[in-house]
């Protein structure tokens, strides 16, 4: 977490310029996440429950990439012209270099099982990745 504020921050200030407000960023404990929840956000607080992270099995530079993608949504949240919110966000992480980070996170959501009713969307935003780093 303090990792990723230090390697992207400045390069999200860039690419994420029309966006003036601070985003904070915050471990959920266990007590608190009632829902199981890897990740998340909350107004302008990301959070990330590191208990969730490991069980998924997340090396570093995937968890870089979904912090992206939760920043992403923040940033380019106002926009309603925007044709899918998960894309717009994932593509935060891909202007940075992570999407095929990004890619590796969403298949070991995949493979945890833990999230089946989200399936056909987690593919999706797979299909998106890989056709926006091939163009
Ligand atoms: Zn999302």
């Amino acid at each position: 977490m303090d990792s990723f504020i230090r390697l992207y921050s400045d390069a999200i200030s860039e690419i994420a310029s029309h966006y003036e407000k601070t985003i904070s960023f915050r471990r959920l404990s266990r007590d608190e996440n009632n829902y199981g929840d890897i990740m998340g956000r909350i107004g302008r607080t990301v959070y990330i429950s590191d208990e969730e992270v490991g069980m998924i099995g997340l090396t570093d530079p995937e968890i870089f990439a979904a912090l992206a993608h939760e920043v992403g949504h923040i940033v380019y949240h106002t926009h309603d012209w925007q044709p899918d919110c998960e894309q717009r966000a994932d593509m935060l992480a891909a202007y940075l270099g992570l999407g095929s980070q990004m890619i590796a996170a969403i298949e070991k959501i995949l493979d945890s099982r833990r999230f089946s009713k989200l399936t056909s969307l987690l593919i999706g935003r797979i299909h998106f990745l890989q056709n926006m780093m091939r163009g």
